[in-house]
């Protein structure tokens, strides 16, 4: 067997999900939605049912899907994009982070992630033969030091992983942060490969900035997005990437060996959404804007330290008053005999870290509510 997977285990948060499931535990783990995506989707998924297409896309995306998608990122990310030469509609932006990475980088070469991550960044270095730098996020800012990015950099750092709002902090990166990661890029001609999956979750006052948009990044950014969390339809599987023709040019050669093309009829449902006017997203906005008051104010409640998430929807809770000597033995236990579901932060970062879990909120008010009921237990 290949050598390529050593060291790898089953995906923690999708292993959680798993054990959530085998004892009927809420689940606040993986994050994906318990309620539905927006009725124009569900209606025109019934129409595409009858009415088709049932066959193959065009590999790279369905026509009409990429030209709604090149509108709604204009208008959003504030730069022009040519459906035919900076898209690439992929299963997920998990797919895409993959074929990002597989488009830039050679065996051996070095790619930088903030820790703590999203597991999969490290799966998607490992598998294209790369070699992670870790560049650490500090509690309870979650902000980085210039230098230790620098350093990175110095190293020879071909890429920066750049997974922002951020799973799992909530961190926002602000402009400032981002226009210092922008020099360092220019300075050491290097790409910044993003993952803005929860681009329109983002409470007040904090705003996104897309990193493609600064001046001059887009040159050098590869911005990886998806519409599971925008529409509350993960298992669509509907992600893109868009960079400039020339990475694209690469992607298209990756993404075709790989999947062939995401689903054809879930591209022709899905563009309806791309299509929804700007309420969509303010009410989006202020729908999560609730979800996280109230499970907060539960957390609150019960007494559990966290750090309050800027985006995302994702909360850290610190478990050190537990003095648990392992956190995934505590979030074994926490589903067992509480009945809810958390990921063990340790998975999230490289170092041994038993401090953290992570919940997420991605829920109806009745699930949050019977969950933060079952977590007065905790203590
Ligand atoms: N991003 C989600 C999370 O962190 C899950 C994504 C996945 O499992 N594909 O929970």
């Amino acid at each position: 067997l290949s050598h390529r997977l050593d060291g790898f285990g089953e995906s923690v948060i999708r292993k959680m999900t798993r054990i959530a499931n085998q004892h009927g535990a809420i689940n606040l783990s993986q994050g994906f939605p318990d309620f539905d995506p927006p009725k124009a989707l569900i209606e025109e998924l019934q129409r595409v049912a009858i009415e088709g297409p049932h066959q193959y896309a065009v590999t790279w995306g369905a026509q009409n899907f990429r030209e709604a998608l090149a509108k709604k990122q204009e208008h959003f990310m504030g730069i022009k994009l040519n459906p035919d030469e900076n898209i690439v509609v992929t299963c997920g932006s998990t797919e895409a982070m993959m074929t990002a990475m597989m488009a830039i980088c050679d065996s051996g070469d070095k790619v930088a992630i903030f820790s703590p991550f999203y597991e999969n960044y490290v799966a998607d270095t490992v598998l294209c033969g790369a070699e992670p730098i870790y560049i650490p996020l500090k509690p309870p800012t979650f902000n980085f030091d210039k230098e230790e990015l620098e350093v990175a950099f110095k190293a020879g750092a071909k890429a920066l992983i750049l997974c922002n709002p951020s799973n799992p902090t909530g961190k926002v990166f602000t402009k400032e942060e981002l226009l210092d990661i922008a020099q360092l890029v220019k300075a050491y001609d290097a790409y910044v490969i993003t993952d803005e999956v929860y681009e329109h979750i983002v409470f007040e006052p904090y705003k996104h900035h897309y990193f493609a948009s600064l001046p001059g990044m887009f040159e050098r950014t590869i911005s990886c997005s998806s519409l599971s969390k925008t529409y509350s339809i993960t298992g669509w599987r509907l992600g893109y990437v868009i960079a400039p023709k020339v990475i694209i040019d690469q992607c298209k050669k990756v993404h075709d060996f790989l999947t062939v093309g995401a689903a054809a009829p879930l591209q022709e449902a899905a563009t309806v959404g791309l299509k929804l006017e700007d309420d969509y997203y303010k009410e989006l906005t202020a729908l999560y804007g609730k979800k996280r008051e109230l499970f907060l104010s539960g957390l609150d409640s019960i007494g559990l330290k966290y750090f309050k998430p800027e985006g995302a929807y994702y909360v850290m809770v610190d478990i050190e008053e537990f003095g648990v000597s392992s956190d995934y033995e505590f979030a074994k236990r926490l589903i067992k005999e509480v009945g809810v579901a958390a990921v063990p932060g340790s998975s999230f970062f490289k170092e041994p870290v038993n401090q953290y879990i992570r919940f997420h909120f991605a829920k109806k008010p009745e699930t949050l509510e019977l969950a933060l009921e079952r977590l007065t237990q905790i203590k």
